[in-house]
């Protein structure tokens, strides 16, 4: 799947000289502006310039799609994932990591992972979050994934209280859903059988098969993939699938 958000950007050694080089330009030519003041600290400061720099690999800090679990907006947070505060409604944002292994009868709101295990039942509770990887039962619940949902071995769900951005059916799941799906990225490592718009990029891996129709811009079959749907090269008019409009707000949580 394309996971743009997951990998740093990395600038070369190279680069990052040339830069410092620059900033150090500046920096000098200040001080000798100065220099009829502070003689003695000038040279000082020449001589640690000179000797101690080392430059390795600098990195530029990630960033993270979020959707709002209050309005819906979506923004992108740069560095930690962490608490924050929707820049549309104002609302914080709480960040944290659930495990459900029991009965949940309350709602979970959070831009971090829920994770529900086989043992896990939603009885009549919401869970919205970032992430959710779904091995246990939802059908008396409802589940919104601002970014991705995982559908496991064992996932039992009701497709109309179920919502997500990108869609992964994880080795060993198979699912019929009887009605038409919408979604951003596919990623099939498992068995899927329905008639699907994926607006974003389709991967069928190794293993996976997918069937049904299929409507999507992008499609990728890895060797020992199947595909057994129709396929319809780019979405239909009119059919908008997922929200896939860039983000313009960038949080910065360094
Ligand atoms: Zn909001």
């Amino acid at each position: 799947m394309e996971d743009y958000d997951e990998r740093p950007i990395v600038i070369d050694g190279f680069s990052s000289v040339q830069a410092i080089r620059r900033a150090q330009k500046r920096t000098e030519s200040r001080h000798s502006k100065k220099s009829a003041e502070i003689p003695d600290q000038q040279t000082e400061n020449t001589h640690a310039k000179k000797s101690g720099v080392r430059i390795d690999h600098t990195v530029i800090p990630q960033k993270h799609e979020i959707a709002c679990y209050e309005c819906d907006y979506i923004f992108m947070i740069s560095g930690r994932i962490q608490d924050t505060i929707c820049p549309k409604c104002h609302k914080p944002l709480r960040m944290t990591n659930h495990v459900i292994n029991n009965e949940c009868t309350e709602s979970v709101r959070t831009i971090g992972t829920i994770e529900v295990k086989a043992e896990g039942v939603l009885n009549g509770a919401e869970i919205r979050a970032r992430d959710i990887i779904l091995a246990g039962n939802a059908e008396n619940g409802s589940i919104r994934a601002g970014r991705r949902l995982e559908l496991c071995k064992g996932a039992r769900f009701n497709i109309k209280k179920t919502r997500m951005k990108d869609l992964m059916i994880r080795k060993g799941g198979e699912f019929v859903i009887p009605s038409t799906i919408s979604c951003r990225n596919l990623e099939v490592e498992g068995i899927l059988k329905t008639r699907i718009f994926a607006d974003g990029m389709v991967t069928i891996k190794r293993g996976g098969i997918l069937d049904g129709e299929l409507h999507t811009p992008h499609l990728v079959v890895e060797d020992g993939g199947g595909l057994e749907a129709d396929v319809v090269i780019g979405i239909g008019k009119g059919r908008s699938a997922a929200n896939n409009t860039e983000p313009e707000i960038v949080v910065n949580n360094q």
